[in-house]
């Protein structure tokens, strides 16, 4: 069953992978620099060790954290930096003179800054929110019901998250403007054919995931970008899933706006970014009014403050972004070229390994694909795999719809899979253990 043991693994060099298709659109220099050699070779162990929470036992076994998708762990780095900030240099921020202000504000200042830079976005086009859903959902408010009326076409795809789903159902209820869905075809890839053949004069807005959450394809976004730019129309990237596993330049990619979330990148929960074009978040009205937001109030009239502040009304999630900036400095530091190498090894071996088990159909065989391994079994009920993985194996992967119900659909009957996913603290040792779980007893 098992295809080789992680003690017979190879280790995944990365100056000998310059052509991987994830590092395309990013810079090749950057992607085949070697950071030192103590990281030319990815040390699977050492970053394991920097993840408490892999570390321990559950139902006596020791865990295995195959919900990555769904969200990661989280690395000492950033506990200690949350809980550092809570218990040294807590205040609110901008708000007063006293030391902790000053302190708290630069704390919260240098994270803003890390997640700019991280992506080669503009500070000025970073709007921290509570994370991909809330971001979508101040777009479809905002944005859409300043420019999108009764008529209006909005384009989605087949594998969208629900996140991406319902913000545009709410403002097409609210405005009459439709909704026109993209196919995959059976490997879960876009009809890229059937995406050039929606856009029609009607067409407003295009909202789509960089990553599917439930698939795992990468989509062509620079391509669908392009495509719909030619026609005049913005587009919104989900790069939920995309944040923690590929190098993502905003600026490069020209996507109009890009969302993602913290805790899927090894940050904390309840903070992400909603990264827009100036011009477009300058002409956008405010969604929530409060605090923080404003220049100017009176009973008469209220006036705002520019992008980011006009959208982040009242106190933020300070510790949050703290905690994000940290997990950014974490993951700069292990070396995203690096990581993505080896989870890319990782997700092949995984990928060849769980073709060995009788019965199993993998749900999205893309070309290009990252981290998620979802399959059915035939014969079995998902219920009693997910009931097994979970007793013998440890944890049990992520099951049912993995919020994208519609993605169900062409591939398999409405309901459930299992959707183990993937980071770069998982080890092949993991994987020989899902494949043995999952099969058959002889
Ligand atoms: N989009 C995608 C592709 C996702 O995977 C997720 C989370 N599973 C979301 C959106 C929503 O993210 P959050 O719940 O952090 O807002």
């Amino acid at each position: 069953m098992y295809l080789h043991t992680s003690e017979s693994i190879p280790s995944y060099e990365v100056s000998s992978t310059p052509e991987l298709y994830f590092l395309r659109g990013c810079n090749k220099r950057a992607a085949q620099v070697v950071r030192g050699p103590s990281l030319s070779v990815f040390d699977v162990e050492g970053v394991r060790r920097d993840f408490p929470g892999l570390h321990q036992r559950v139902n006596g076994k020791p865990l295995i954290w195959f919900d990555n998708a769904a969200t990661t762990q989280k690395p000492q780095s950033v506990i200690d930096a949350t809980s550092s900030f809570y218990s040294r240099d807590y205040s609110n921020i901008h708000r007063a003179a006293h030391a902790l202000a000053a302190r708290s504000t630069e704390l919260s200042e240098a994270g803003r800054r890390k997640c700019v830079n991280s992506r080669r976005s503009r500070r000025e086009g970073d709007c921290f929110l509570r994370g991909t859903t809330e971001a979508v959902n101040l777009v479809a408010q905002s944005y859409g019901r300043k420019n999108i009326g009764a008529g209006d076409e909005i384009i989605l795809t087949e594998m969208e998250h629900h996140a991406n789903i319902v913000p545009w159902q709410l403002l097409s209820d609210q405005t009459g403007a439709a909704i026109r869905v993209v196919p995959i075809n059976n490997r879960g890839e876009l009809i890229l054919d059937e995406f050039a053949r929606l856009f029609g004069p009607r067409t407003k807005f295009v909202a789509l995931a960089h990553v599917s959450n439930s698939l795992g394809t990468i989509n062509p976004v620079e391509q669908i970008i392009a495509l719909a730019h030619a026609r005049g129309v913005p587009v919104l990237i989900d790069g939920a899933q995309s944040a923690p596993h590929l190098p993502v330049n905003v600026t490069a990619l020209d996507a109009d706006f890009f969302v993602f979330s913290a805790h899927k990148v090894f940050g904390p929960t309840g903070i992400g970014a909603l990264y827009g074009k100036a011009h477009l978040l300058e002409q956008m009205p405010p969604w929530q009014g409060g605090g923080h937001m404003i220049k100017d109030v009176t009973f008469a009239k209220t006036t705002f403050q520019h992008a980011p502040e006009k959208f982040e009304a009242g106190t933020p999630d300070i510790a949050g972004v703290v905690g994000l900036g940290a997990a950014i400095d974490y993951v700069t530091q292990v070396g995203i070229p690096a990581d993505a190498a080896y989870e890319h090894g990782l997700l092949e071996y995984a990928t060849r390994a769980l073709s060995t088990v009788p019965g199993l159909r993998p749900i999205g065989t893309a070309a290009n694909k990252a981290s998620v391994l979802s399959f059915v079994i035939a014969g079995v009920s998902i219920e009693s795999i997910a009931k097994h993985l979970d007793k013998h194996r440890h944890r049990r992967p992520s099951r049912s719809h993995h919020c994208a119900m519609p993605d169900a659909a062409p591939l398999w009957p409405r309901g459930h899979r299992e959707r183990p996913s993937l980071a770069f603290y998982n080890t092949h040792a993991e994987v020989d253990a899902l494949i043995h779980a999952s099969s058959p007893a002889p």
